[in-house]
């Protein structure tokens, strides 16, 4: 329907009109998802509906999906990962009418009009976050430089194992 989405909606008026949007956020656009990110360069993709569904509710349904730049957890460097969501929520105009909704669905409260749409996405991006990013063992460069870490503290080790007397011996002087 639109090309420029909208950064704010009303979201019970969308959900009577069978407001539907397809179109791309910018990351940068997204502070908290930007957070996570190596780099908050390119967009997300989103594709989302509003509608009243056959028990007379009025919800969103949607995926939004883009390239993000992960840091590697390991080593820092980039990762370019594909994040895809889909989600379907109704909405709730009241915490009672939330409280109702939210034993058997995905409901979303709205405590505002309008409400930030770039927010109600980026919920769902966080929410579809992986929790681990990392490069395969044998590509992180990360991986030879824990290595040798790890045999200097083997090492260290081993030479304090090596040389107990030392100890006894400076005792011996000292007295
Ligand atoms: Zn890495």
């Amino acid at each position: 329907m639109s090309k420029g989405i909208p950064e704010f909606i009303d979201l019970m008026r969308l959900a009577n009109l069978g407001g539907h949007f397809q179109g791309a956020i910018k990351i940068a656009g997204m502070p908290r998802l930007s957070e996570l990110l190596a780099e908050n360069k390119g967009q997300i993709e989103i594709d989302v509906q509003f509608g009243i569904n056959e028990q007379n509710r009025p919800y969103y349904k949607g995926s939004a999906h883009g390239q993000v730049l992960l840091p590697c957890q390991r080593c820092l460097e980039v990762i370019p990962e594909d994040i895809d969501v889909s989600f379907e929520l109704l909405l709730a105009g009241s915490e009672y009418k939330y409280k109702q909704l939210a034993e058997e669905n995905d409901v979303f409260l709205i405590d505002r009009v309008p409400a930030s749409f770039f927010e109600i996405i980026e919920d769902e991006l966080l929410l579809g976050f992986p929790e681990v990013y990392k490069h395969d063992e044998s590509e992180c460069s990360a991986t030879e430089f824990m290595k040798d870490k790890l045999e200097v503290q083997m090492n260290e080790k081993e030479t304090k194992k090596a040389n107990p007397f030392d100890v006894l011996k400076d005792f011996k002087l000292d007295s």
